[in-house]
């Protein structure tokens, strides 16, 4: 990205370690006079293979592998050894490549990473470097540093507490902001935050790579994260800091503890809440409705739909909403029942969802004492959203708008198919898994997949774009407005409440622009908005085409 001096501690790399480094490593494809100026010749092959045959050759070995977790493995090995080619397979192949170096197979891959892994990739920071986090993020060798995902590993997708196998996790968002975004992939740098593992038998395999203890909780971790935020935001001060997959306990402790004085967000909580509310402001222009006149009913009131709900209220409130009354076009009913006034041990975060009504105890009552024009699933709770649910949806609306964003697929709180099924067809939905097209009525409808990869990358490149000095909820808005405007008639016309999964970073440079010019009226950038055009965004993106080294 633009702004910066050196990308890499170690110039003129030469010889056997310019080819060691997957960074600038292009294989077979040096030519004659870089192999005589780099100390190459008689390293490689005489023969030199342009970047189109390495695919095809990419292309044939890829295609015969048949387990998922065997292609995750492959394309892992291919960045370790040629990033440039690696991101020029993916990009060209992003819809089938994405849910292997993403979810859901991303989850495979970290449950067993202890024993798939090969290569070290980005910085494990253990809780014995507490009080040294500075020195070892020195260690890192490149200067330039746009985005970090960090993870403490404890809430790894829905597979819970992985420790440091789930160091996949921010590897794989990263290569998402390359892939997406065009944030060059030296730029972005994964970190695990290992301070232990609740799983036992993690801790008692000799294979596990993390600090085999409990994990360290109370004031020596917040301790320890504390110093992390602070060395890591001296050490790479332009580097935009994406939390991801920490405890639920942590999550959104840590977003309202670092929000105003870091550059960082909670993908889980504010990428989530963006997404969902694309999808219903799409839902929302296909009903020719406002969003005021939406009832929304969430199942699940924990990280993910909490997030939703705020951003929703704050989307009112800019709408000219007073803020309670904006409150209650939110309901939500958790594993204890309805959110009502009254109910004991309600956290501050769910009572703000407390509304009058007597108390009720199961979903399909809410939905019949309600009548919610939406119902968002977000309990990780399968098979929820059943016959009788949708069949009370349809009812009650003559769309009903049905969010079943359980993952992974398993726990999905209905299929599509039933969504039409049940709906008789009537259903605008969207779902956290991918699901299959489904044929109604002679027509293919796809089916839209709420997928959090449609915001967070064009967060990260309007931040880095504009140099922002925080990560605002408005810029949430913006980037979850700017998604919902990239679907078109024809989207819609296939069902679809998302743009195709392959114009998403046509999609990121959107969000980006959206993003810029929010940064601006927000004070947070001195950037002129002549470097928010969608066009100078996308001159700078990175793009994975060989150089020549001369
Ligand atoms: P969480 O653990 O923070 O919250 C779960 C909530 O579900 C809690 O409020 C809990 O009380 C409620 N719940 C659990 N069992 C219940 C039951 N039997 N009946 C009613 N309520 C019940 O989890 P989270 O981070 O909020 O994630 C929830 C789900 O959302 C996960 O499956 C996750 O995969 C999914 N998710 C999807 C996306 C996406 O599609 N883009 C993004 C984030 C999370």
């Amino acid at each position: 990205m633009p702004k910066k001096k050196s990308t890499n501690k170690n110039q003129q790399v030469k010889g056997i370690r310019l080819l060691q480094d997957p960074l600038l490593s292009k294989g077979t494809s040096y030519s004659d006079e870089e192999r005589d100026a780099l100390g190459l010749r008689g390293l490689l092959p005489p023969k030199i293979l342009s970047q189109e045959i390495q695919l095809t050759k990419l292309d044939e070995n890829y295609g015969k592998l048949e387990d998922d977790l065997d292609k995750y493995v492959y394309l892992s090995s291919l960045q370790d050894r040629n990033e440039t080619l690696f991101y020029r397979f993916i990009m060209e192949n992003l819809v089938e490549t994405m849910p292997i170096i993403y979810t859901p197979t991303v989850g495979r891959a970290c449950q067993s990473y202890r024993r798939i892994f090969r290569r070290s990739r980005g910085l494990y920071i253990s809780i014995k470097d507490k009080g040294k986090i500075a020195e070892v993020l020195q260690n890192w060798p490149r200067e330039n540093v746009s985005v970090i995902v960090v993870t403490d590993g404890e809430r790894i997708l829905g597979l819970g507490d992985l420790g440091s196998d789930g160091m996949g996790i921010p590897i794989g968002k990263l290569a998402l902001y390359t892939a997406c975004a065009g944030i060059p992939p030296g730029e972005c740098l994964p970190i695990m935050l290992d301070v232990g593992t609740e799983d036992k038998v993690r801790r008692n395999d000799p294979l596990y790579l993390g600090t085999p203890e409990p994990r360290t909780r109370g004031k020596e971790y917040d301790e320890f994260v504390d110093e992390f935020m602070e060395a890591v935001s001296k050490t790479f001060p332009d580097a935009l800091i994406q939390f991801e997959d920490f405890g639920n306990r942590n999550a959104s402790r840590f977003l309202q503890k670092y929000q105003n004085d870091y550059r960082m967000f909670n993908d889980d909580i504010q990428g989530t809440a963006a997404v969902t509310l694309a999808g219903l402001l799409t839902a929302c222009s296909i009903q020719d409705k406002k969003l005021s006149e939406q009832k929304i009913l969430f199942f699940g009131a924990g990280t993910a739909g909490l997030g939703i709900g705020n951003l929703i209220v704050k989307h009112l409130v800019n709408d000219g909403l007073d803020e309670n009354d904006a409150k209650k076009h939110c309901w939500f009913f958790d594993s204890k029942g309805l959110i009502v006034s009254g109910r004991e041990g309600l956290n501050a975060e769910k009572s703000i969802y407390a509304h009058q009504q007597s108390h009720i105890d199961t979903f399909m009552e809410a939905i019949n004492v309600l009548k919610p024009t939406a119902i968002v699933g977000v309990a990780g709770q399968p098979d929820v959203f059943d016959k009788p649910v949708l069949n009370a949806m349809a009812d009650i609306n003559d769309q009903p708008i049905v969010f079943a964003l359980s993952n992974p697929t398993s726990q999905s709180e209905c299929t599509a198919e039933e969504a039409f099924l049940h709906t008789n067809g009537s259903v605008l939905f969207a779902s956290g898994s991918p699901f299959p097209d489904v044929e109604w009525n002679g027509k293919t409808h796809k089916i839209s997949q709420g997928n959090n990869a449609y915001i967070f990358p064009g967060i990260g490149l309007g931040i880095c774009v504009s140099g922002a000095s925080k990560v605002t909820d408005d810029m949430f808005l913006k980037a979850a407005e700017s998604l919902s405007d990239a679907v078109t008639e024809k989207d819609i016309s296939q069902g679809r409440l998302y743009p195709p999964l392959k114009n998403i970073r046509n999609v990121s440079v959107a969000i980006a622009s959206a993003v810029g010019k929010c940064a601006l009226e927000q004070r947070l950038s001195s950037n002129g908005i002549e470097n928010f055009s969608k066009e100078k965004i996308s001159s700078i993106l990175y793009k994975p085409i060989y150089k020549s080294m001369l």
